[in-house]
């Protein structure tokens, strides 16, 4: 990933608010970002920590209600997606920026065949016949690795299997060459063997056609593999954000530092004992006044309580959101994940 590429996205100061019956969820906090061209930012955190409400935020995937995108910019291509009128943005969403979901059978329509599911945004967005379409759709099958493509057109997505539902999915987000591919959680459902292929598969299309991709995941092995930088969010926010050899080198944040240690390795013939973090995720809630690990976090002062650290540089491309960021209390290697690539 060449250093000092094109911005293809750039974030700032994302907000998102869910209003309940409860009062207000602050799901994403102050959130900002950018994306180079042909770098694969992955984002990693727990369950509810915000990647996902966060990506779905950029393109206003996010249902309003009870969402609320209060405030922020979503720069792409010299427009604000937060500001766009929404025709402008449906062309931009599909065919300009890809999306994948984890589960391909909520987002794939049953009763629709994968030709006409593929078909539809050839046709909507780049204008093609039915005959143009048709040979495109086949073409991306192939691409994703889906044999006897041209027949396969024909079968509903119930006739694939999981792993082959989501190729599909993935050639979908690619039909129309999209800039940006944002990727959620898209292999967490599959095992392993699958898993290995479609991250393959990514590597191998990104190389291809040269576009950002955004991997949303809790797998840090599978980030280690295919990342140029990452992203760690905790509590809604971003509290680490680095190059993938810098991050698991040198892990600035103590969230960071413990989820890295809680990778499960294979020493010889002995598994070790597997590690946890201690504690719950913050109930998300009013906007955070104080940092968000602070209950969970051994390194915590009296500063902590009372104020959200904001992300600060502390090297190249290195951002973290912590009190004591200078001091080294979340430094240090972690061991790498097997199978890492960093
Ligand atoms: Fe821990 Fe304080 Fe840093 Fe938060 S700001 S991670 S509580 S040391």
């Amino acid at each position: 990933m060449p250093d000092g590429a094109p911005k293809v996205l750039d974030v700032r100061n994302l907000n998102t608010v869910f209003r309940t019956r409860t009062g207000e969820v602050h799901a994403v906090n102050r959130v900002s970002f950018d994306l180079e061209k042909g770098e694969l930012l992955g984002v990693v955190g727990e369950s509810g920590s915000g990647k996902s409400v966060t990506m779905m935020s950029l393109i206003r995937l996010i249902p309003s209600p009870p969402a609320e995108i209060r405030s922020g910019q979503v720069l792409f291509d010299g427009m604000d997606l937060l500001e766009v009128d929404d025709d402008t943005l449906r062309d931009i969403r599909g065919a300009r920026i890809g999306f994948v979901f984890q589960d391909p059978m909520t987002s794939l329509n049953p009763v629709f065949t994968v030709g006409f599911q593929l078909r539809e945004p050839l046709m909507r967005h780049m204008g093609m016949n039915r005959r143009e379409a048709d040979r495109r759709a086949a073409e991306l099958l192939e691409l994703v690795g889906i044999p006897d493509a041209a027949r396969r057109l024909r079968d509903y997505p119930h006739q694939f299997s999981g792993g082959m539902r989501q190729r599909v999915m993935i050639a979908i987000a690619l039909a129309c060459d999209p800039e940006v591919l944002i990727a959620d959680e898209p292999t967490t459902a599959l095992d392993v063997t699958i898993q290995a292929q479609i991250l393959e598969l990514v590597r191998e299309l990104r190389q291809k056609l040269g576009m950002a991709i955004i991997w949303i995941t809790h797998d840090l092995g599978v980030i280690a593999g295919i990342a140029d930088r990452v992203m760690v969010m905790y509590g809604g926010q971003v509290v680490e954000e680095a190059p993938v050899r810098a991050l698991f080198k040198e892990p600035r944040h103590p969230y960071t530092r413990a989820l890295l240690e809680t990778i499960p390795h294979v020493r010889g013939k002995r598994a070790e004992r597997l590690e946890v973090i201690e504690g719950q995720p913050p109930i998300l809630g009013a906007a955070p006044t104080a940092c968000p690990f602070r209950d969970r976090c051994a390194a915590a002062v009296e500063i902590c309580g009372r104020e959200n650290p904001a992300l600060r540089e502390v090297g190249a491309r290195h951002r973290v959101a912590c009190h004591l960021s200078d001091t080294g209390a979340g430094s240090g290697a972690a061991p790498e994940p097997e199978g890492a690539h960093v």
